[in-house]
């Protein structure tokens, strides 16, 4: 069996399509959805990713503002920077580009900015809201992921899903998400004793480790939908994910590719994100 592509691009241009339709919907009652972007420092991938998102924005008729600072700011003057957005009402999402310096504490951070801009979906109420299936912003990440499924037809109810990975911005929400959809989760973590014994059950395995080849042909259950989110680097230098692809394809029926995957679906949530946090504010 060859598994399907599940093609992060052409769905991200789709969510995309429709994020600028609905913000046009927004500009003729006089509100343009807003997105602030705050970078810290000169990390280089930082300064890309910052770049996407404001271009991202731009292409899908949001207002964004890109504010940079150097490594040396002063929390205090970026806690600062945070109220000051928190209290625009031209801007409706706001998020601040992590690594942050070393001297800076990031959980105080994303905690100054308000949960009603927080589309990045890391704030401690958002975490909060996501466990009790209360209405908030689910970060980026794994909810590109069950856009991924959903795009699919993919009926979670009742599936064994395997979440390879337990951070706090991917595999924690990623495992809430799929228990909202009424899916049997299994979180693995460092400390699994048999990853494969777990992966070889499971009808969606998502890798989100940041480790080549994680995951193999020979742990996946033919037919599995696997979802690819690291992002790694092989030895010729090219971008790649947790899974090996070659093998698994030959396996699974459903695989996300890397680069083509998890990476664009997280720059469109964001989109979805910042828009719908203008519909809110403007309901
Ligand atoms: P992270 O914070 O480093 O978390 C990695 C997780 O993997 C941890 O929970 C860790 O377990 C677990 N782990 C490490 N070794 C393992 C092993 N041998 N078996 C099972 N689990 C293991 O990373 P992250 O921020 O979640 O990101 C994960 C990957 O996704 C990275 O490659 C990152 O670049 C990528 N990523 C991609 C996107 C995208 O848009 N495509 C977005 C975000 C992240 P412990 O908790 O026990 O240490």
């Amino acid at each position: 069996m060859t598994a399907s592509l599940i093609d992060g691009n052409a769905l991200s241009k789709t969510i995309r399509a429709e994020v600028a339709v609905r913000s046009a919907a927004l500009r003729q009652r006089g509100i343009t959805p807003g997105l602030a972007v705050i970078l810290v420092g000169d990390d280089p991938a930082s300064q890309v990713y910052v770049k996407h998102k404001v271009n991202d924005s731009h292409e899908a008729g949001l207002h964004s503002l890109l504010e940079r600072y150097p490594a040396t700011m002063a929390q205090a003057d970026l806690l600062g920077r945070i109220r000051a957005l928190n209290a625009d009402p031209l801007i409706h999402g706001i998020l601040v580009q992590l690594p942050l310096p070393r001297h800076m504490d990031a959980n105080e951070v994303i905690e100054t900015i308000s949960p009603v801009k927080d589309v990045d979906g890391f704030h401690v109420a958002s975490a909060g809201a996501l466990m009790i299936g209360r209405p908030g912003f689910w970060p980026c990440t794994p909810y590109g992921c069950m856009k991924m499924l959903e795009s699919i037809g993919y009926e979670l109810r009742g599936k064994h899903a395997v979440v390879i990975g337990r951070s706090n911005i991917v595999g924690k929400p990623m495992a809430m998400m799929l228990l909202q959809k009424n899916a049997t989760v299994t979180l693995c973590h460092s400390a699994t004793r048999d990853l494969k014994a777990m992966t070889l059950q499971a009808d969606v395995v998502v890798a989100a480790v940041g480790k080549r080849n994680i995951l193999t042909a020979d742990m996946v259950k033919p037919g599995a939908v696997v979802i690819d989110v690291g992002m790694n680097r092989n030895d010729e230098g090219k971008l790649c994910g947790d899974v090996d692809f070659a093998g698994v394809r030959e396996v699974a029926g459903w695989i996300t590719p890397v680069p083509g995957g998890v990476g664009p679906m997280t720059r469109a949530m964001l989109l979805v994100n910042t828009l719908e946090a203008a519909e809110r504010a403007a309901a």
